[in-house]
């Protein structure tokens, strides 16, 4: 008799009951992809790690060798213990994410950062925080992302994003959206930050249902106006869904189709539900929303019009991280794959998150590829779905162009203690920043250092 399960590769995991390291073996059953943990205390343990094999092998083609970064902690315990970013960590801050209070004007009981009641931090820390950000990053980061809590009730708010404007190329301000939504003056005062700053807006549904599950009060007016809010003042926006099975999991095209047609809306970017925070074990994970699930379901939901073969794993983390982008043609919006291959550009992407044709467009610089990449070829091939006196515009004129014409697709999914294997770990690439100047990957710090922090 055989085996009903075929072998794939050999990884490090985490006991789903006391959080210790444990082998496991990445196995291929039911053609899904699942992870089989011993622990020798707890047990077999058998986790659903991802719903499709071939993107699966697939993605590894896309991997490259991380950027070096600064570090703040030794090896000592062994990975995740040593958070960090130790010197085991393989990627460099593509996002750094600041908690500036963990006050919310809600209370989700998805919410993994427990928020509620709590406090603010104080400009004179976050500004030091921001610093050290940009500091470890060379002097100027990536990508800072505001968040909480929910960061827009902070009394200096638009003073942190002032400063961290600074310090980063781009800054996303995380938001449930209550307060623009309500506060119209506080919109304007956003509009000011011209280039270079987006709402990074949750929103999960179009029915009042499901916001009273998730998120304890009913909200599609409000995300609603809020939308309304940022386009008046003409502000970016990025959609952000938490998904989850039987939930939310069928309006991933409503949601796509919407952020289309909403001029302000430049993408959506997906998030399969994590086991962390108030969203604890208790649930039935053996068919949970994982990455490639929502790349399937994004094909069946808008009837082919986006497929499978579209998507690609991002080089900075290939493991955790895919991306398609879609681009307005005549006919309507089309996935960039379709009209070129765009896949065979991603090998030369830098580590960035922030992968952005517009600014690949627009300045036709090498700020984005690589020495290795063509920058020019690349240039030559996207042309020709722009206007033909493209090129002679001025650049806030190609700017405003390309990012109106194009809609970025994100999935990122993270590692939490059942779906935790090594190297998914390891190539985190969104940092968040404690207050005693660490840089702690976003999934390890919610599932092993917040309770550390959060009252502190
Ligand atoms: S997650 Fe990264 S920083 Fe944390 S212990 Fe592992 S390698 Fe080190
Ligand atoms: S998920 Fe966001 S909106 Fe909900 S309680 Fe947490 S911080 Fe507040
Ligand atoms: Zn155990």
């Amino acid at each position: 008799m055989d085996r009903d399960f075929v072998y794939y590769e050999f990884t490090n995991s985490l006991c789903n009951e006391c959080l210790k390291v444990i082998p496991a073996k990445i196995i291929f059953r039911d053609n899904k992809v699942y992870l089989l943990k011993y622990c020798q205390k707890h047990g077999e343990q058998l986790e659903l790690l991802e719903h499709d094999i071939e993107y699966f092998k697939n993605k590894r083609i896309y991997d490259k060798a991380g950027t070096i970064t600064k570090t703040q902690t030794e090896v000592k315990k062994g990975c995740p213990y040593d958070c960090g970013l130790c010197p085991n960590h393989d990627q460099h801050s593509c996002i750094n994410i600041l908690e500036i209070t963990n006050r919310c004007n809600m209370c989700c009981n998805t919410c993994y950062a427990n928020s509620g009641k709590g406090k603010d931090l104080d400009l004179k820390k976050i500004k030091e925080m921001i610093d050290f950000g940009a500091e470890c990053e060379n002097g100027r980061g990536e990508v800072l992302q505001i968040s909480g809590g929910e960061p827009s009730i902070h009394p200096e708010i638009i003073k942190i994003i002032q400063y961290a404007r600074e310090k980063y190329q781009y800054v996303m301000l995380n938001t449930n959206g209550i307060r623009i939504a309500e506060d119209e003056d506080f919109v304007k005062e956003l509009s000011e930050f011209k280039g270079g700053f987006e709402i990074y807006l949750q929103f999960d549904s179009f029915k009042d249902e499901v916001y009273e599950k998730i998120r304890g009060r009913k909200l599609v007016d409000i995300k609603k106006k809020a939308v309304h809010n940022l386009e008046k003042y003409n502000i970016p926006i990025t959609l952000v869904m938490t998904i989850e099975r039987d939930i939310n999991d069928k309006e991933l095209g409503k949601i796509i189709s919407y952020g289309l047609e909403t001029k302000c809306i430049r993408g959506v970017n997906i998030q399969p539900v994590a086991y962390f925070g108030r969203k604890n074990g208790n649930l039935d994970r053996s068919n949970r929303v994982t990455l490639t699930n929502v790349i399937n379901l994004i094909e069946e939901q808008t009837k082919k019009m986006i497929i499978k073969e579209d998507f690609a794993p991002l080089p900075c983390n290939v493991e955790r991280v895919a991306l398609t982008y879609l681009y307005n043609t005549k006919n309507g919006f089309l996935p960039i794959t379709r009209l070129d291959n765009i896949k065979k550009y991603l090998p030369y992407v830098n580590n960035t998150f922030t992968f952005k044709i517009e600014d690949a467009l627009t300045n036709g610089k090498d700020i984005i590829f690589g020495s290795c990449c063509n920058p020019l070829k690349f240039l030559k091939d996207f042309k020709k779905f722009v206007p033909r006196d493209f090129m002679k515009w001025d650049l806030e004129k190609r700017s405003k162009y390309v990012s109106e014409n194009t809609f970025r697709i994100s999935i990122t999914s993270f590692v939490d203690r059942y779906n935790f294997d090594i190297k998914s770990m390891q190539k985190e690439c969104a940092h968040i920043i404690t207050t005693d100047l660490k840089r702690i990957p976003f999934s390890s710090y919610n599932m092993i250092y917040r309770s550390k922090y959060h009252d502190s």
